[in-house]
């Protein structure tokens, strides 16, 4: 089994202790890039800390902060074996990240979800999220992006492209050993060595592991159990049984210890020794480490363990020459490995349900979103999104120094239209006058249906001469629009009040109100007409 993206355990330079209360937003963001350094290391010990940086972003108001605890916490749930939540959160911060265009989001929530795919076994999905990772982590902190490197070097290497992988070892290698990060160096190194592991290439194996070695030392860090577990694989795989019993026995020495960090430490290392002890012609042995082993994958429900605890006791039976044993251990095995790729694609299929149902329910949740913006009959914005823009418009101009032109269009006797011919037919004119001046404007001007027959248009950065020509223009295209299949002979004109900010204090309301006035003077002076600030001096 893989000991891949384990954990090295050190003298605690993690984050010092850290109160809500004085935390200000950048104390929030340093100690969330602590967690999100340490929880390839050292997941155990973020999971708290990690909902409560959630909450404290919450209660900020801090979004991007909260999304980033959020996904710290989804590298956790998946490191327990709760795929499903995982896919769940890197999704959901992903779609989150997207709408917000938050790069540094981006990289972390493509990494958990290139995390989420490799799971689940989808190779090529992992790889694409582990590619947009990295590029998306081209400006975040060198130790983040190295950790996006190492994901896309994993997420390499399972598809089969060697030297890529080892190209983006490479490069996370040499940001780790810059940035003197011990426990992502060594992490590096053991990823090369289980990969030349399984490669039987046993000198290059033997090579990282004493380098593994000299760092661990040098730096006077403990190195985690299933760490040590690789490196008795690589002496098993030379031959040396002593050596492999000896790297084991930190772990054997202290089986509750900080060495001891996921529920298969401990039976993975187990199942390691056994191999030494049939090796080393300790049959006994074997069969006794062996028992624990299943004992420990019955109590934790680890399948995939006890799939493997019977094909080790086939081998051993078969070392003893007890075939008939050997055999029936053999039948367990497959048994149970095909109840295991049962369950596992059980899982699969929950987990990209759950995925699939958070991106639906966001898509609901903005179709939702926009058609509470838009007034039904003539799809235009609704007098409620303009109330919002509008503040928000008037504010940037204010700071920005720019200028924003308003325009209240109004349609002139437009009762007679109903009292002709019918209120469907007065539907039909606000429907098409709606397209006219939704066409008129792009963004980020907008159109909006204030109610019955009169519209708002919000253009910004737009000054007096510029707005009153395009009111002009607005109010002819409204005349010379084909209005007769509609309404025979009867006109359809409008009028237009449009003012403009120039500079100063001023607010929504303020410029609402001053349109308005202009509005009222153009129907005063006969309607069919645009009249602005100026017209009115
Ligand atoms: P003025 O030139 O002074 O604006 O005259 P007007 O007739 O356009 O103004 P007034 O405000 O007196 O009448 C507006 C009419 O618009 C009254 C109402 O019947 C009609 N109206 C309001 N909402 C709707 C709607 O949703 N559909 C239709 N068909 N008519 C509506
Ligand atoms: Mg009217
Ligand atoms: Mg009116």
């Amino acid at each position: 089994m893989s000991a891949m993206l384990s954990a090295v355990h050190g003298p605690n330079t993690g984050a010092s202790p850290w109160s809500p209360a004085a935390a200000g937003r950048e104390s929030l963001d340093a100690l969330l890039l602590d967690l999100e350094l340490r929880t390839a290391d050292d997941f155990g010990s973020v999971a708290m800390p990690a909902r409560r940086a959630e909450r404290v972003a919450r209660r900020q108001g801090w979004t991007d902060l909260e999304k980033r605890a959020e996904l710290v916490t989804g590298d956790v749930l998946g490191r327990l074996g709760r795929i499903a939540e995982q896919g769940r959160i890197a999704k959901s911060v992903n779609m989150w990240a997207e709408e917000h265009s938050d790069r540094y989001l981006l990289a972390r929530s493509h990494r958990l979800l290139a995390i989420f795919y490799r799971c689940l076994g989808d190779a090529a999905e992992a790889l694409t999220h582990a590619v947009r990772g990295v590029e998306y982590a081209d400006a975040a902190p060198p130790l983040i992006r190295a950790g996006n490197l190492i994901t896309l070097a994993l997420v390499l290497d399972e598809n089969g492209s060697h030297s890529q992988a080892q190209e983006r070892f490479g490069a996370a290698l040499e940001i780790a050993t810059g940035h003197d990060a011990a426990p992502m160096v060594i992490t590096i190194l053991n990823n090369l060595a289980f990969t030349a592991y399984e490669n039987d290439d046993v000198a290059a194996a033997d090579a990282l592991v004493a380098r593994i070695r000299e760092i661990a030392a040098r730096h006077e860090l403990a190195l985690d159990g299933l760490y040590l577990d690789t490196m008795a694989r690589i002496s098993l795989m030379r031959g040396r049984h002593a050596e492999a019993l000896e790297a084991l026995r930190p772990v054997f020495d202290d089986p509750g210890g900080p060495l001891v960090t996921e529920a298969d430490t401990l039976p993975e290392c187990l199942l390691t020794a056994a191999e030494a002890y049939r090796c080393g012609g300790q049959p006994e042995r074997a069969r006794a480490a062996l028992d624990e082993a299943a004992r420990l994958a019955a109590e934790r429900e680890l399948a995939g363990i006890a799939a493997r605890v019977h094909e080790a006791r086939a081998e051993l039976a078969a070392t003893t020459g007890d075939f008939p044993a050997a055999y029936a251990q053999y039948r367990l095995f497959h048994a149970a490995t095909e109840q295991l790729h049962d369950a596992q694609r059980e899982m699969r299929a929950h987990a990209v349900q759950a995925v699939f149902e958070t991106a639906e329910a966001r898509r609901a949740t903005e179709q939702f979103r926009q058609l509470a913006l838009r007034d039904p009959l003539t799809g235009l914005y609704n007098r409620r999104h303009v109330d919002e823009q509008l503040e928000q418009l008037v504010a940037t101009a204010m700071r920005a120094g720019t200028e924003l032109s308003v325009a209240l269009v109004d349609l002139d006797f437009f009762k007679r239209v109903n009292d002709t011919f019918s209120h469907g037919v007065g539907d039909q004119v606000l429907r098409q006058v709606a397209a006219l001046l939704g066409t008129a404007v792009e963004e980020p001007a907008l159109a909006a249906r204030l109610g019955g027959e009169e519209f708002v248009l919000v253009l910004p950065d737009t000054d007096p001469a510029t707005a009153a020509a395009f009111c002009e223009h607005l109010r002819e295209t409204v005349r010379r629009h084909p209005w007769a299949e509609l309404t025979g002979g009867l006109a359809v004109t409008a009028s237009i009040g449009v003012t403009t900010y120039t500079g100063g204090t001023t607010s929504a309301s303020t410029l609402l109100s001053l349109a308005d006035r202009n509005l009222y003077a153009a129907k005063h002076a006969g309607r069919d007409r645009v009249v602005h600030d100026a017209s009115r001096r």
